[in-house]
């Protein structure tokens, strides 16, 4: 096929001419199984993401073909991919499970894009593996759409995340409560190691194997540290910090992942796993998104605190090849980025430049406050930047949120002042602050919406009306008012499980 040439001087090529190097399926075989997916029959595609597409320099034409569903169904095998399923273990709400593994994720292989990018392609919902226990290796539609939707929403805020390709689906059910469609989403990450990857060789004592997991990440994925003086010691360190950058953008953007186990812990610091999440939208700490975390381990407000249990499960993994000293210092290294990345974050979303004693203050009494009168987190931030510090009047956008009137009026005063102190500029500052806080975030009902129309009505136009929406949340976008409101009141909250 002739090659097409974008502006980037990037060609876009055929699906037959991604370039295929599968250097996690040439670790020892301890490390995976080699299996090959287990086809839908008549598979057709749900939905495709032009953006990660253009990340392997697939050209738009190749979605019109069928062989693109077929590929991405495992029917037929890509030219050059060695399909497998990695082998990981974890802790699961705190307790450690010896053998997980991807039970029903295939490796279809890596592929290298025209800028040297390495973006492993994995099938989710792909069918039984070794390590499918007593799964059947399938996902529901329900849950596909929810995963491929929210990594693109989470990319669309600049949060680290694994990538959504595309959606297949086929003539399948799949049983859980009830019967459900099944469906398979490629998702992309340049590694889906794990912590779990590494806490199965040290359990096992297979020191050997834990040396040739962290040289392996190290070469492919840590560049910088190959040859390094204790390499192994900063592995961890940078891993402990981009974690904590990860936590703290969470907590920022108000979501929650709802299965923080140690199997499902980027060794990358990405967002990965996507099963029950939710975007808060009442403002509430306490928040459990997950309907199975009885004693909600996983809440919003605890998220801070698994990543540092989480880093130091990750160090305990690594301490055959690590000092002492550098495994007990990772979880201070944790919470040192994690509190210093959040009062960033925070600083940023009230539209302060400068930092100042009793910043810290001014974000927790405005939460307290909204934590009182269970105001929209997402709309509460964006009418924040509205205000402006000579005003006789706090804007009612504002005010209305909260039950104490006269305390958001107390709490606003005292923000005019601090604004005042850095001289800031109220147009500079509403622009800025358009851009750390989104106008369009993934809401529950908005999700469930397109699922309802994927599900019962085959119309999948809702799913590609989110996507495009959800990758540039920052920018209004006209006629999309009613996406950026939260859910009608009264409406039933919906409820997510592990049951995916
Ligand atoms: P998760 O909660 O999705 O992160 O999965 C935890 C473990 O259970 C992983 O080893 C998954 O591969 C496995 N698993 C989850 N659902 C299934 C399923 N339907 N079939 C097989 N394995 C599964
Ligand atoms: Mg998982």
């Amino acid at each position: 096929m002739e090659e097409v040439v974008t502006g980037d001087n990037v060609s876009m090529n055929t699906l037959e001419d991604l370039q295929f190097q599968n250097t996690y399926a040439s670790l020892p075989d301890v490390f995976h199984e080699r299996v090959k997916p287990t086809p839908f029959p008549n598979p057709y595609l749900v939905s495709v993401n032009p953006a990660a597409a253009k990340l392997l320099n697939i050209d738009v034409k190749e979605w019109t073909r069928p062989e693109f569903a077929e590929y991405f169904c495992g029917a037929k095998l890509l030219p050059g991919s060695d399909p497998i399923a990695m082998l990981y273990s974890g802790h699961q709400f705190g307790h450690y499970v010896p053998q997980l593994g991807d039970g029903r994720a295939i490796l279809l292989g890596e592929v290298r894009n025209q800028k040297g990018e390495r973006w492993e392609l994995q099938l989710k919902g792909a069918g039984l593996t070794r390590f499918s226990r007593d799964g059947d290796g399938r996902a529901v539609m329900r849950s596909t759409i929810r995963e491929y939707l929210c990594g693109e929403a989470m990319h669309g805020l600049g949060i680290p995340t694994t990538r959504s390709l595309c959606i297949v689906a086929g003539e399948e059910v799949v049983w859980r409560e009830t019967p459900e469609p099944g469906a398979m989403l490629l998702r992309m990450a340049p590694t889906h190691v794990r912590f779990g990857s590494f806490e199965v060789f040290y359990y096992r004592r297979q020191h050997e194997y834990l040396k040739t997991l962290a040289d392996y990440v190290i070469e492919y994925h840590y560049p910088h540290l190959v040859g390094e003086e204790n390499g192994y010691a900063r592995l961890l360190h940078e891993v402990a910090v981009r974690t904590g950058h990860l936590v703290a953008q969470w907590q920022a953007v108000g979501w929650a992942h709802g299965v923080l186990n140690t199997d499902n812990m980027s060794i990358l610091g990405l967002t990965m796993d996507y099963g029950p999440f939710g975007f808060m939208e009442r403002y509430d700490p306490t928040f459990i998104c997950n309907h199975s975390d009885h004693h909600g381990r996983y809440s919003f407000q605890n998220q801070p605190d698994i990543g540092y249990w989480n880093i130091r499960a990750l160090a305990r993994a690594l301490s055959p090849f690590v000092e002492e000293a550098d495994v007990n210092a990772t979880p201070e290294v944790y919470e040192k980025a994690m509190t210093g990345k959040y009062a960033e974050l925070m600083r940023a979303k009230l539209g302060l430049v400068e930092a100042h004693a009793g910043d810290d203050k001014l974000v927790t009494d405005l939460l307290n406050l909204m934590d009182s009168s269970r105001a929209d987190y997402t709309t509460l931030f964006r009418v924040l930047g509205t205000i402006r510090q000579v005003s006789s009047t706090v804007p009612s956008e504002f005010r209305d949120q909260f039950l104490h009137r006269e305390a958001c009026d107390d709490w606003t005063a005292r923000y005019r002042e601090r604004l005042r102190a850095e001289k800031s500029d109220d147009a500079e500052r509403q622009a800025r602050m358009d851009h750390v806080n989104p106008k369009y975030i993934l809401r529950n009902h908005l999700a469930q919406r397109a699922i309802t129309q994927a599900v019962q009505q085959k119309d999948y136009s809702e799913i590609d009306r989110l996507l495009n929406l959800l990758s540039d949340p920052f920018t209004e976008q006209l006629g999309m008012e009613a996406y950026a409101a939260p859910p009608p009141p009264g409406e039933p909250s919906i409820i997510v499980s592990c049951s995916s």
